[in-house]
């Protein structure tokens, strides 16, 4: 099967020739293994973290010539354990083709009830996949706007952006949201209603444009920017105000570890509260309740396809310099 592979480690915004596709065998299938047949794949920010030398993370670092991987949609093309062939799944799998792919722990995998006429199978990657569940457990879970609240939520046309946005206004809360383009900022007022729209690529003068559009402060932040986004948003939280941090996507090119804000000691003055959180390991418990609820939400949820094993690097990179709207994802093969 074809994989793609880290050709070297990116310096700054990453590169087409920073990968490389190559030839990865497939040797028999041993028992209780599967082999899968790779439908589409999740295209994620904090893979860019795992190119760093060095720095946090909760799965291992890429080296030049590692395999890549990446949250993806399969079904069973083979069984030799206690899977069902054509049953679809969810998990990590190598950034590889559709041909016969083989995953060394099944018990990684999610099983999906697929519906069999479900024209998207790229939902599963988006509002009930993982970027679903992770807007889900940093608003629903940890955040919890409360109705009148008022909600800062940063890279919010993006995938658990627009989600987090929809999900604290079920929650009855009012949201600012910023992005980085005039586009997406019109996208943002115009098709999820949110009260004011904020630009986080200007860093110099987010500060002020949030003071203006919150003048009595926020109640929670749902941080994936980190640097000055994040400064400005603890320098506005209200009294006993709170921040998920979901992510840091400003400094995953930054070669050393990742740096606090400054003004962190402002949240204990206020009695605030920083919440940071990652998805794995909160699946056990909190899986079944975040696909009962996100089905009776019906977000709003664009998918940015692109097709082909071909365009996975164009769309990993392009993620960095905000392409498009809503969850990107490659596509690949029959669907
Ligand atoms: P997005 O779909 O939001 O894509 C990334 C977007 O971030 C881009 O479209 C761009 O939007 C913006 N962006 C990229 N680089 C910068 C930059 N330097 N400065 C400002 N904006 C930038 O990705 P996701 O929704 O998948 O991820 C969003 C965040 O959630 C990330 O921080 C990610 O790491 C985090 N995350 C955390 C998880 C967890 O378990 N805690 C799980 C999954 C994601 P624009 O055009 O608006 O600038």
């Amino acid at each position: 099967t074809l994989c793609w592979h880290l050709a070297r480690r990116p310096e700054g915004i990453p590169g087409p020739s920073d990968f490389v596709l190559r030839e990865m065998p497939l040797p028999p299938l041993p028992r209780g293994q599967v082999e899968l047949e790779v439908h589409g794949l999740s295209v994620d920010p904090y893979m860019r973290t795992r190119m760093q030398p060095q720095g946090y993370g909760y799965l291992a670092k890429w080296g030049p010539g590692t395999p890549l991987s990446a949250w993806g949609l399969a079904r069973i093309r083979r069984s030799r354990g206690r899977w069902r062939e054509g049953d679809w799944v969810v998990g990590h799998l190598p950034v590889a083709n559709r041909v016969h792919v083989r995953v060394p722990e099944p018990d990684a995998l999610l099983p999906l009830c697929l519906p069999a006429a479900t024209p998207l199978p790229g939902r599963w990657l988006h509002e009930h996949g993982m970027t679903g569940f992770t807007a889900w457990l940093g608003m629903r879970h940890y955040g919890r706007p409360q109705p009148g609240e008022t909600v800062l939520v940063s890279a919010a046309a993006g995938a658990v952006g627009s989600l987090a946005v929809q999900l604290a206004h079920r929650a009855g809360a009012r949201v600012i949201a910023s992005a980085g383009s005039a586009a997406k900022r019109t996208w943002l007022r115009e098709r999820l209603g949110v009260v004011a729209t904020l630009d986080d690529r200007d860093p110099e003068g987010f500060a002020e444009a949030l003071a203006e559009a919150a003048p009595e402060g926020i109640d929670l932040d749902f941080e994936s920017l980190g640097g000055a986004v994040f400064e400005a948003a603890i320098e506005r939280l209200r009294p006993c105000g709170r921040v998920v941090l979901c992510g840091l996507i400003s400094q995953y090119h930054d070669p050393e570890p990742r740096r606090a804000p400054p003004n962190l000691a402002r949240l204990q003055a206020i009695g605030g509260r920083l919440v940071p959180f990652v998805v794995p390991g909160h699946e056990p418990e909190h899986w079944a309740r975040f696909q009962a609820e996100m089905a009776g939400l019906d977000p709003v949820a664009p998918l940015d396809v692109l097709h082909g094993l071909e365009a996975w690097p164009r769309a990993f990179c392009g993620l960095f310099t905000g392409k498009g709207i809503g969850k990107r994802v490659v596509r690949l093969g029959c669907q």
